[in-house]
């Protein structure tokens, strides 16, 4: 069906499906009809291409993702959806729907099974409250994807495209930029949501690296490294790190001093290189 953002369509589809909306799973259906060909178009869903979508509504972006790309495959945690799907999807012949929680299907298999010989993109309006677990799962597994195109919260998106070296990073801006190149693509109005939201949202794209960064021999203490230097906002490296990971301070000092950086360095201050060489150090100096 190619009119899922009108309200009424919406409403009477929704009415004889006796559907309620769930605050909890975060469903605030998209109803501007500029958004979805946007997200599409810019998330790679074209001939050669398999999607795997996030949360499908009523299918209202599962429908331009279904013109474009090759085969759709869209995961749903919500059984009460799948039969308004069976009606609005009733068209596309390339699309399967998999009535399941996201952070329980395994990625590798579906990609596998599904998407023989196609480049695999990610593209969704990602319910709100899974959306970091979401995409560094996403990145941290190692999926044979291209990118992932999503809607997020505006605060959020702006945290996870944030530049490295700046006050806005964090531990996640770090995992980003290793694993990809974060993209902020465009805004969308909280008006475009039935119901809407409290704050507005953004599409942002994340290219995935083909090769991570080098130098990093152990990726699982990198990134604890990495998040309890980020753990303690405003502190020095030396004292997030010996306080959230229990190693003494003076081993971290030293671990410092072994990359040339000051003392009372900020952890927001380091580049990737300085964060991997840290880390590296790190690990040395703790005989690791
Ligand atoms: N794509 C639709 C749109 O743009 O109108 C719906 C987006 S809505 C923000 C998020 C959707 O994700 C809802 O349909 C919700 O039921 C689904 N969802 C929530 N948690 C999920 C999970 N863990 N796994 C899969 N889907 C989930």
């Amino acid at each position: 069906m190619d009119n899922l953002c009108n309200i009424n369509v919406i409403k009477d589809v929704l009415k004889r499906h006796n559907f309620t909306f769930s605050k909890a799973l975060g469903q605030n259906f998209l109803v501007n009809p500029t958004v979805c060909p946007k997200i599409a178009e810019m998330g790679n869903a074209a001939k050669g291409f398999g999607i795997i979508e996030i949360g499908t509504g009523i299918g209202v972006l599962t429908n331009e993702l279904a013109k474009r790309a090759d085969k759709v495959v869209a995961v749903e945690i919500d059984s009460r959806l799948i039969p308004v799907l069976e009606e609005t999807l009733a068209e596309h012949s390339n699309v399967k729907i998999i009535n399941d929680d996201i952070m329980k299907v395994d990625l590798h298999k579906l990609i596998e099974e599904e998407f023989n010989g196609l480049e695999v993109a990610v593209c969704a309006n990602l319910p709100y409250y899974i959306t970091s677990p979401v995409i560094m799962r996403l990145m941290e597994e190692r999926l044979p994807i291209k990118s992932i195109t999503v809607m997020v919260q505006k605060e959020a998106g702006q945290r996870l495209c944030a530049k490295m070296g700046t006050r806005e990073m964090g531990a996640v801006t770090v995992a980003i930029n290793y694993f990809s190149q974060p993209k902020l693509l465009f805004n969308v109005s909280r008006g475009s949501f039935m119901p809407p939201p409290n704050v507005d949202s953004c599409v942002v794209r994340f290219d995935i690296k083909e090769t991570t960064p080098l130098g990093v021999t152990d990726e699982k203490f990198f990134f604890q490294t990495v998040r309890g230097a980020f753990s303690q906002r405003r502190k020095t490296l030396v004292n997030s790190v010996s306080a959230s990971l229990s190693i003494d301070k003076s081993k971290v000092s030293e671990a410092v001093k072994r990359c040339g950086l000051e003392e009372s360095v900020r952890p927001e201050k380091l580049s990737m290189e300085q964060l991997i060489k840290f880390s590296e150090e790190l690990k040395t100096v703790c005989g690791f």
